[in-house]
This record gives C-alpha cells, sequence and structure tokens, in this order.
C-alpha cells in the first residue's frame, strides 16, 4: 500500500502574529498579521474581514437598539399595570 507522504502543510506566509486592537469585558479584538480580525468572546474567536467586522457591529447595534425599543415597551406595559 502506497501512502502519499504526509507533508507539513503549505508554507504559511506568516505566523499569525495577533496585535491587540481592543479590549472589553465580553470580547477583545485583535488584528492578525494575515490582515483579518480576530474577535474573542468568551472561549469563541471569530475571525473575518474588517469590512466584514464593521457590517456585524453595524447589524450588532441596530439589534440592540431594536431590543431597547422592545425592553422599553415591556416596562412601559408593566408600568402601566397589565396584569391580565
Ligand atoms: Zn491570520
Amino acid at each position: 500500500m502506497i501512502h502519499a507522504h504526509a507533508r507539513s502543510r503549505a508554507p504559511r506566509p506568516a505566523s499569525h502574529a495577533l496585535e491587540p486592537l481592543a479590549e472589553g469585558p465580553t470580547a477583545s479584538v485583535s488584528v492578525c498579521e494575515c490582515g483579518c480580525l480576530h474577535i474573542a468572546i468568551g472561549a469563541i474567536t471569530l475571525r473575518m474581514e474588517p469590512s466584514a467586522a464593521a457590517s456585524l457591529c453595524a447589524t450588532l447595534r441596530e439589534g440592540i437598539e431594536a431590543l431597547d425599543f422592545h425592553t422599553f415597551g415591556i416596562t412601559h406595559r408593566i408600568a402601566e399595570g397589565h396584569s391580565s
């Protein structure tokens, strides 16, 4: 039986060294040597293009703003005394 010799992976252009950009209580953001952003959230790291991250950020903001409206609506109803 002939096995293709398991080569080490194709030479990587860089060691994917990270440079930290921002750190918060929930997530941290670093930029990689290869140009992608690493967004670390707990045990998960999202790697994406900066433009995709910007889009994600906008969507997150939109969602949270929408949530604020919802929460406000709910607390408002509670405050009005709708108990049924
Ligand atoms: Zn990289």
